[in-house]
């Protein structure tokens, strides 16, 4: 006589409140319910019944407590509600009812953002549930355990529990259990970075939810394919699926499932710059948010209508929001939306001249962002610290800064190009299995079409000798039969033609993506260099290849001349064309094939296999020359553009590492700025850096 709810009733009660209202109202009727087809009233009546049988049941006070909850979570106070499955735990007479007390606890105070009760009040369910071997409350247990790790960005933790959770979950054979774990594993991967993991954890729980049918919540991994999808920048398949995500929530008549996928959508809008969509869809997040007492929801939505607030001017609206936005990130002492508001409400005082102010705000907002270790905004506040000592005139802490972001920026470059890359070899692997099937299926039909031919014809020979002329007329039938059979043959042998030549189409297409993805992931984008990462890579390579056969190896560091002057006189647009001019200058007079790149702002690193320190010194100063003469000029205005080089030889500096010979470069570089620039350096030892003087 287990008296906890049998069906799905105790999943989340907050999830469908009309019914839920409707439902304690009908477990007080004394007569049966009327029948209904509308799934709201199917609903109310499946949990009417629930709490009537509760009642008759003669387990009155824990009913009482369970329907009052209910009612209070049905009309959004969560508090109030919270006040009632204390009771209702209290008046539990078994296990059955402790757990769902407990389960409900859990929820109830996960969403309020009290985290540390509702650690405590899972754990106290994941025992008894384990007492009990009841592996659905030992999951939901583990679960939420998980999600909380999550919330606090306790990610290999997350991980961890959720993939406990998908144990049990798939050992009692509980598919609606799995599907959440699934979800929710997808999710923790996802904040991790394992892209292509994350999108096939919500496939998979995609299939199942799909499988399980109406109420089973696909708005869920809609919502966060869609969210992956924003993540590798393909803004065309992410409002796809976040927009089946909102008509599904609405199909299933669930406010929390509906503002969890409008919050996603408007901060899609507002990536693309639709603000005004961006901020309706926010609010009207924001609006079911507060009903249902979800503190999260609530400052995320504020975040968003604050981003669309700032786009389209509304400054003084923006602040508010943000202001708020930062109180609830105190309340629940949350990383990620702290960093985020701080960041904003820096923005927004540096745009009024407030640049003290502004400077506590983005310092604070650093600190959380770090933590929350959110990376495209880190970028920003990084960008921003550099713009407000820029214009202070603090050159050198504001260079800190900018050299911080150049190296995130490259790693966000480098990470989306390789998420894409990744996401693109699931499809191709999932289209390439489903044509296999296909192929399969195909050759088939095409074994079963030959025996049936080959049979035919026996007969037909059989038929030949027995009775001759008797069977004449049947034979001609059947002939009949064969040559159609032949004709669907090679209709079938077509389509395989076809298939194949679609696969193959496929892989070529796989294959230009792929260079495309390398290429964008490898170049500076400003000059078409080779970046950084790339070109170090290739000095690694020669390096160590030329150092074992004891070969010659010269390295050049170039950094241009009073740069600086340049920007600031001409601005920077300008210094831009002037820093793409000289790459092209660098390129055409350096040999083909021998490592070129951009090392940092407007120094530029090449290497020389083979060439003496004398040798790369001839070469040097033909770049030198071969600059200062041809850009002499740009675009009609006259500059003075010369540069520095600084060069060091393997053997001859006996550098012990790559970073001991490029330290070698620098110091020559070094040398040559000292002595006036415009001129050409040699490193004689490896270690001029340590020396003293
Ligand atoms: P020095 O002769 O000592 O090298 O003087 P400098 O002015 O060239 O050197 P400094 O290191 O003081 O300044 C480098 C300048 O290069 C400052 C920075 O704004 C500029 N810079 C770095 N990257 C870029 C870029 O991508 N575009 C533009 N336009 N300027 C850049
Ligand atoms: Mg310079
Ligand atoms: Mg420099």
């Amino acid at each position: 006589m287990i008296a906890a709810p049998r069906r799905d009733l105790h999943l989340n009660p907050l999830a469908r409140p009309l019914p839920i209202l409707l439902a304690a109202l009908l477990a007080l009727l004394p007569s049966s319910p009327p029948r209904a087809a509308d799934s709201v009233w199917r609903s109310a009546i499946e949990h009417g019944l629930e709490l009537r049988r509760l009642v008759l049941a003669d387990h009155g006070a824990f009913a009482l407590q369970v329907a009052a909850a209910i009612a209070f979570s049905a009309s959004h106070s969560n508090d109030a509600a919270h006040a009632h499955w204390r009771a209702a735990l209290a008046a539990a007479r078994d296990p059955g009812q402790r757990m769902y007390a407990l389960q409900m606890l859990t929820e109830n105070r996960t969403v309020a953002g009290d985290y540390d009760t509702a650690i405590e009040l899972a754990g106290q369910l994941a025992s008894l549930a384990r007492e009990q071997s009841q592996s659905g409350y030992l999951a939901r247990a583990v679960g939420q355990l998980g999600r909380i790790a999550r919330r606090r960005g306790e990610l290999q933790d997350a991980l961890a529990y959720q993939q406990e959770s998908l144990r049990i979950a798939r050992a009692a054979g509980r598919m609606s259990d799995e599907a959440l774990a699934l979800v929710n594993i997808g999710t923790v991967l996802r904040d991790m970075g394992r892209f292509s993991e994350a999108m096939d954890h919500q496939l998979q729980a995609l299939e199942i939810r799909k499988q399980l049918g109406r109420g089973s919540r696909v708005d869920v991994p809609y919502r966060n394919i869609g969210l992956l999808y924003r993540e590798i920048e393909d803004p065309q398949s992410a409002r796809e699926y976040l927009e089946r995500a909102i008509e599904a929530a609405r199909i299933e008549y669930d406010p929390s499932a509906l503002s969890s996928a409008l919050g996603s959508y408007a901060t899609l809008l507002n990536d693309l710059g639709e603000a005004t969509l961006a901020l309706d869809t926010a609010r009207q997040a924001m609006a079911i948010d507060a009903r249902l007492g979800d503190k999260q929801g609530v400052a995320l939505e504020r975040l968003e209508a604050a981003r669309a607030l700032v786009t389209l001017k509304r400054w003084s609206e923006a602040a508010g929001e943000i202001e708020a936005a930062v109180q609830l990130g105190e309340q629940m002492r949350q990383s990620d939306v702290l960093g985020r508001a701080l960041l904003y409400r820096g923005d927004l005082l540096a745009g009024q001249q407030q640049f003290a102010a502004a400077e506590q705000a983005y310092l604070r907002s650093l600190q959380y962002l770090t933590r929350a270790q959110l990376k495209p905004q880190l970028h920003a506040a990084y960008r921003a610290m550099e713009v407000l000592l820029e214009t202070r005139g603090e050159v050198q802490e504001a260079l800190r800064y900018a050299r911080q972001r150049a190296t995130l920026r490259e790693e966000l470059l480098g990470l989306t190009a390789t998420r894409r890359l990744a996401v693109l070899e699931l499809k191709q692997e999932r289209e390439r299995s489903e044509r296999q099937v296909e192929m399969l299926r195909l050759d088939n039909s095409l074994k079963e079409l030959n025996l049936r031919t080959e049979a035919l014809r026996r007969r037909i020979g059989i038929g030949f000798i027995v009775t001759l002329f008797a069977v004449l007329g049947v034979v001609f039938w059947r002939l009949r039969d064969a040559r159609r059979a032949a004709r669907q043959l090679a209709a079938k042998n077509a389509e395989i033609s076809a298939q194949d030549q679609a696969l193959r189409a496929a892989n070529a297409r796989l294959t230009t993506q792929a260079e495309e993805l390398f290429r964008a992931a490898t170049t500076d984008p400003l000059t078409g260099l080779s970046n950084r990462g790339r070109v170090m890579q290739q000095m690694i390579d020669l390096f160590d290849r030329l150092r074992s056969e004891d070969g010659r190896l010269s390295l050049l560091l170039l950094d241009l001349d009073r740069f600086k002057p340049i920007n600031d006189s001409m601005g920077h647009q300008f210094g831009d064309r002037v820093l793409i001019a000289a790459a092209q200058v660098l390129r055409e007079e350096m040999r083909d094939g021998d490592p070129l790149g951009r090392y940092g702002g407007e120094e530029f690193i090449a290497a020389l296999p083979g060439a003496s320190a004398d040798e790369a010194s001839a070469t040097a100063e033909r770049l030198r020359l071969a600059l200062q003469q041809r850009l002499g000029k740009l675009e009609g205005q006259p500059i003075e553009l010369t540069a520095s080089i600084g060069i060091a030889e393997l053997r001859e500096t006996r550098a012990p590492s790559l970073s001991a010979l490029i330290a070698a470069a620098d110091d020559a570089l070094y040398r040559a700025k000292d002595l006036g620039r415009n001129r050409v350096e040699i490193a004689r030892t490896a270690s001029d850096r340590r020396k003293p003087g």
